[in-house]
């Protein structure tokens, strides 16, 4: 396999950031996004830049052990740095080439409301199933990265408490796809709720629906 291009993925995480900002996923500096190189490396958003301000040369190399390999002067890697290293380590090998991090608006409403966004739609499969909230805790602390590591056992998705959310894929669009379905089911789910009560889909209906997809190989590429 060809190892990641450095300068391609620090494009596309540029490239993520703002999308998300133009497809409302992301405001202001929140969020965070990064990509492994592959060999014990990763890239990651410098904190506390605008999506608008970044250039790829802004994004910061760090290496196998947290360590900042290359930033621009004056520039600190993600504050959330401890939780996307977390999510590589906790993934199923290959599965987790990129990460992303934001505080979408309706993701983050069940965040600050929820314990879990249920399965009010069958798409929720390609999330892994019902997506957990992980208890509330502060910002940027190993105590986010590991409440982050719990909810995403058996999910690629995972809402973070009074937070926002994070998604990883096996590359950065995969990420940002996962991103936005996350934000497209929570807001189904807020909308389902001012109908009426939503009938949830239950877990023998997600197996079928699993089995329905690899009957037709359908590829769930978010
Ligand atoms: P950074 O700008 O440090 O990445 O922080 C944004 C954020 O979303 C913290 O959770
Ligand atoms: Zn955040």
């Amino acid at each position: 396999m060809t190892p990641p291009d450095e300068g391609a993925l620090r494009v596309a995480l540029v490239d993520a950031m703002r999308r998300a900002v133009a497809d409302g996923l992301s405001n202001g500096t929140s969020g965070n996004a990064s990509a492994a190189l592959g060999d014990g490396r990763l890239l990651i958003t410098p904190s506390g830049i605008a999506p608008e301000d970044l250039t790829p040369e802004s994004i910061v190399l760090i290496g196998p052990d947290g360590e900042v390999l290359a930033a621009e002067a004056g520039v600190a890697p993600s504050t959330e740095l401890d939780m996307h290293r977390t999510v590589y380590a906790v993934a199923p090998p290959g599965v987790a080439g990129a990460v992303m991090h934001t505080h979408s608006p309706y993701a983050t409403a069940v965040a600050c409301a929820c314990d879990e966004l249920p399965a009010v739609h069958y798409d929720i499969v390609a999330l892994g199933g019902p997506v957990r909230v992980a208890p509330y805790v502060t910002f940027g602390s190993p105590e986010l990265a590991a409440a982050c590591a719990g909810a995403l056992e058996d999910r690629n998705t995972a809402l973070l408490g009074n937070h926002g959310a994070i998604a990883y894929g096996r590359t950065v669009r995969q990420a940002y796809d996962r991103t936005a379905k996350l934000e497209w089911i929570a807001a189904l789910w807020w909308r389902t709720r001012a109908l009426g009560e939503p009938r949830i889909l239950s877990a023998p209906q997600l197996d079928d629906v699993r089995a329905q997809m690899a009957r037709y190989r359908y590829q769930r590429g978010a």
